[in-house]
């Protein structure tokens, strides 16, 4: 990373930590995925219960394979991926509610601090606003939009199509690659959230990384 860049981005780091706190979140700032890996490991005492949303981002920074245990086991790590029909899906979903820490990205960030996120079945945002004790949100700079109108109009024009076709959800952002405001079975926007304050303060912890991930 250039200088110049490197520069900005750690003083629009600094502002959107400031206006995070405001909000009640815990904010950190990380120049590379691999740092705010072992940022959010340090947030996470061994032994906890873990698990997490889909997410590219997790998948980049290699925290899933962690998680699952490579390299030594160090959390108690409820594994979506394992389920293996609908309903045992639906109760790790569930389960998740109870769990120490949930990892997630956040598919926008506004220059105010608000994260912004669409969900299709909805299990990722209702930890978000609610169960898990702690969330902690990757996220990398290249995610940030002005206010809450451009983050969504972000999310479903640049982030949802890639997620749709690497999902097959049949949907018309997968033909076209813009959002077609959809009404279909596969739509992965059915919640828009808006993440404004936390009641609890530090529940959600944020890294934010300066190395460009996810979508
Ligand atoms: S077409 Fe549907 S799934 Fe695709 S971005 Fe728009 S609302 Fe989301």
């Amino acid at each position: 990373m250039i200088e110049e860049v490197r520069s900005w981005k750690k003083t629009l780091a600094e502002q959107l930590i400031g206006k995070m706190e405001a909000r009640q979140f815990e904010a950190y700032y990380c120049e590379t995925g691999k740092e705010a890996f072992d940022k959010a490991c340090s947030l996470m005492p061994e032994g906890s219960s873990v698990t997490c949303g889909g997410s590219t981002t997790l998948k980049q920074i290699g925290m899933i394979p962690y998680l699952q245990g490579e390299g030594g086991k160090k959390y108690h790590y409820l594994d979506r991926g394992l389920a293996k029909t609908a309903q045992e899906k639906r109760e790790v979903f569930a389960k998740a509610a109870l769990t120490d820490y949930y990892l997630m990205s956040s598919n926008a960030i506004t220059l105010d601090g608000e994260l912004v996120n669409v969900d299709g079945v909805g299990n990722r945002v209702a930890a978000l606003c609610f169960g898990p004790e702690n969330v902690i949100v990757i996220a990398s700079l290249n995610k940030v939009a002005k206010d809450a109108k451009s983050a969504l109009d972000r999310v479903r024009n640049m982030a949802a199509p890639p997620n749709a076709v690497r999902l097959n959800c049949g949907t018309p952002c997968t033909v076209t690659g813009s959002c077609g405001n959809c009404l279909k079975p596969g739509c992965i926007c059915a919640d828009l959230v808006v993440t404004r304050f936390s009641r609890t303060p530090g529940r959600l912890k944020v890294i934010l990384v300066g190395e460009d991930l996810g979508y």
